[in-house]
């Protein structure tokens, strides 16, 4: 899904947070726009290459990554942040913008590919020896 759809998610998110969280309703935007910053990472380990708007087109255009690992579009990351939550309401509400983010990222993807990105680091370590997706950051 393309960032500004993302950004325009998570002003709404922070929006609507706001008479609940106040100021803190604005670390939705942490955690459903700049959750997207794995993208960035992966192609930086992929390419060697630090050029962000490369990246940006390399995943706005046509390409095979869709289904692959992104380290905070896992089940492992909204637990760290749900237990992060426990000790201040700001990781509560990245958890929330994460949350709405990922969720919103698996329809866009198995509306478009039929298929989502791995949800879990561990499933995906467990199951990498017998997996299509051995050659993931090749
Ligand atoms: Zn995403």
């Amino acid at each position: 899904m393309i960032p500004s759809v993302h950004l325009i998610a998570s002003l709404f998110i922070s929006l609507i947070l706001w008479p609940w969280f106040g100021f803190f309703a604005l670390a939705a935007i942490i955690g459903s726009f700049l959750i997207d910053f794995d993208h960035y990472i992966r192609f930086v380990i992929k390419n060697r290459n630090f050029n962000l708007k490369e990246a940006y087109f390399y995943f706005k255009g046509p390409n095979n990554e869709c289904a692959k690992l992104f380290i905070f579009h896992t089940i492992e990351t909204l637990i760290v942040l749900g237990l992060l939550s426990m000790l201040h309401i700001f990781f509560f509400v990245v958890f929330l913008g994460a949350f709405v983010h990922i969720v919103m990222d698996w329809a866009h993807d198995l509306k478009k590919i039929k298929k989502t990105k791995q949800v879990s680091i561990i499933y995906y370590f467990l199951t990498l020896k017998s997996s299509k997706y051995r050659k993931i950051y090749k």
